[in-house]
């Protein structure tokens, strides 16, 4: 496994394979105007491919894709294919809005993706439209729906928390694990971008004892599970009585920075080595330039070394200039 010089294990690579969406998520994107990368900046499967391989030969254990939205990619299931072709990938997940599971999810399935988290931030119609934009309830049903259907179990359910539209709503959502093996997780709003969105996080910002205390008010006392790996960032509970699993995600008030085992790869082939910072390392040059897989491990390598110690959140402000759309979340 890649160490790091802080002496993490770096073994997670989140691959974002597109930074164009369907929806326009406050916090995330602007509800017009926002400019995506042209198609042939894109990594191809292939290349994605050719970055797990070398992912795998220097130790990395566990992929997901995410993006932007990255059921948007038409070739999708070929970079699925080409994941799960390299040996010793594992298991392979991906983070989506589930818009477009109910044409997919059955493909994706088969191809080889074997797990969903489903971004989801309330059950109400209309905060639903306030909060996510352009999205809808029956929607989103029919997108859990598929995802079970096609055995992408368990099901993760991801709800970022911003306060006046859905922080009430946490309760409903935490109480879908009663009666469901579901995981529904609560992700408290990064300062992320530059602007609007950077100031909208700081400015909306819920933490999770907050949430967690509005739950505990409703439910009862959540029971603590402990969690199977220590870089899972999710602190995980159980509704009394409750099949599923309600989880919290802190990176602000609880950042989880030294237990990080994480890189990610951005759509456009460069490694972005911390979610909040600017650092980034590029591939996509040596990927196309030759074929020789040992100058795209010694990039990896470097970019492992690179990794900062951690996010160094300053009074809620953003260190980086991109959003979550851009870096892959
Ligand atoms: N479109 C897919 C989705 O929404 O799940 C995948 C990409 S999205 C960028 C990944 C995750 O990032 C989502 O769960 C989303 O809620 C989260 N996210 C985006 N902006 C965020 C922010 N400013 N703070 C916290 N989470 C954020
Ligand atoms: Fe799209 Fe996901 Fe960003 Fe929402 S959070 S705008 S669904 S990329």
């Amino acid at each position: 496994m890649p160490l790091d010089r802080f002496g993490r294990d770096i073994d997670y690579l989140r691959i974002s394979v597109i930074d164009a969406c369907n929806l326009r998520c406050t916090y995330c994107m602007p509800l017009s105007g926002a400019r995506f990368l042209p198609r042939e900046e894109l990594l191809t499967p292939k290349e994605f491919g050719r970055v797990v391989q070398a992912a795998v030969a220097v130790g990395f254990r566990k992929f997901r894709l995410t993006g932007g939205e990255p059921t948007l990619r038409r070739d999708l299931t070929d970079i699925i294919r080409e994941v799960k072709s390299v040996p010793g990938a594992g298991e392979l997940s991906m983070t989506t809005n589930g818009i477009l599971l109910p044409e997919l999810a059955e493909e994706l399935s088969a191809a080889g993706l074997d797990r969903i988290n489903l971004h989801l931030d309330t059950l109400n119609e209309k905060r639903l439209q306030q909060v996510m934009r352009r999205h809808d309830i029956e929607k989103a049903w029919a997108g859990i729906e598929a995802a079970e259907r096609a055995g992408m179990t368990p099901l993760k359910i991801n709800t970022v928390v911003v306060r006046g539209e859905n922080d009430e709503d946490v309760v409903e959502l935490a109480g879908l694990t009663v009666d469901r093996p579901w995981h529904v997780r609560f992700i408290e709003l990064m300062p992320l971008g530059s602007g609007r969105e950077a100031e909208y996080s700081r400015d909306k910002f819920v933490g999770n004892p907050e949430s967690q205390e509005r739950i505990e008010l409703a439910l009862g006392a959540l029971e603590p599970i402990v969690n199977a790996h220590a870089s899972d960032e999710s602190r995980n509970f159980r509704v009394p009585g409750g099949k599923g699993v309600v989880g919290f995600i802190s990176p602000v008030s609880a950042p989880f920075c030294d237990a990080c085992n994480r890189l990610r790869l951005t759509a456009e082939g460069q490694f972005h080595l911390c979610l909040l910072k600017n650092d980034r390392l590029d591939v996509r040059k040596a990927l196309r330039e030759s074929d020789d897989l040992d100058e795209v491990k010694n990039i990896l390598l470097r970019a492992v070394g690179a990794k900062p110690v951690g996010h160094e959140l300053r009074d809620g402000r953003s260190n980086t200039v991109l959003s979550m759309h851009q870096i892959g979340g």
